[in-house]
């Protein structure tokens, strides 16, 4: 099996750092038993991609999800990832759904980043998707929270035959190596300029290692350990039962005496939890 790998970089003689995910297993994973049309595919591969690299951002343990609400096609999207890199996530879907482009998909939507450290107080960040595509409101948000240039590549297509979504994400740290503003400049446009050179192809298929050589050759680079991404959902038994204590008991035994039990599915991967009529009564 083929494993989902997410992949640091940094470059030795700038205050640049870089990620690179790939997900085919945790992708396919996510989108089984949904019936998502394709553009709706694609987006939840982009946020997928997309909170991994961000949840890298995080500097201890907890979750990290990004969260598009919107009047649009799509008028809820939410992807999560914990710091061991298990993601999950879902789309909302119109019924009527009529396909469109990042803007109508979105349209009048907000993009929410929340970070819930393990231990601490959550923290989220908010802005409007005002971009052309997930990358612009995501470097939008990063300049608008935290100052920090940040450019994304995104890509969203097949490597060996399987679904599979892909992106990179390079960012100014804040000055360490480098403290002339000028020289710092110019590092960011080149190497982003270069990561506007690759293709979905590259992205989506060519070895990291020589991704990186085709692209930086010229800027030697130190590459970490590449770290494995898996999907995972959160629910259980346990979390079910403690949804189903804040629902009216008189409701639940309507429900108990009609059907013979209480059965619950988990939204995000549609797991069935049922409860008879001695779980409702231990409650
Ligand atoms: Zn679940």
């Amino acid at each position: 099996m083929e494993l989902d790998i997410s992949q640091r970089f940094i470059f030795d003689n700038t205050d640049i750092r870089g990620e690179l995910v790939r997900c085919t297993d945790s992708f396919e994973q996510l989108i089984q038993n949904h019936d998502y049309p394709e553009v709706a595919k694609n987006l939840l591969g982009e946020f997928l991609v997309a909170t991994v690299l961000l949840s890298t951002t995080m500097k201890f343990e907890g979750r990290l999800s990004l969260q598009a609400s919107s009047k649009g096609e799509i008028p809820f999207i939410v992807m999560e990832c914990d710091s061991n890199r298990e993601v999950r996530g879902i789309a909302q879907v119109r019924d009527n759904f009529i396909q469109g482009d990042f803007n109508a998909l979105l349209a009048q939507g907000t993009l929410a980043i929340t970070i819930e450290p393990t231990n601490g107080k959550p923290y989220q960040g908010i802005v409007p998707l005002e971009g052309k595509n997930l990358a612009e409101c995501l470097s939008q948000y990063f300049i608008q929270s935290e100052q920090l240039p940040t450019h994304f590549n995104f890509a969203i297509g097949t490597d060996k035959g399987r679904q599979t979504a892909a992106a990179m994400i390079l960012q100014q740290m804040p000055m360490h190596k480098i403290s002339d503003t000028d020289t710092r400049a110019e590092n960011w446009n080149r190497l982003t300029q270069l990561a506007n050179t690759l293709t979905d192809e590259e992205l989506l298929s060519v070895e990291y290692e020589t991704l990186l050589y085709r692209l930086y050759h010229q800027d030697p680079l130190k590459i970490f350990n590449p770290k494995i991404v898996q999907y995972r959902c959160t629910c259980s038994r346990k979390r079910t039962q403690e949804a189903l204590r804040t629902i009216d008991r008189n409701e639940l035994k309507a429900i108990l005496k009609e059907e013979g039990a209480v059965t619950l599915n988990c939204q995000f991967c549609h797991k069935e939890y049922s409860f008879n009529a001695d779980d409702i009564a231990n409650l």
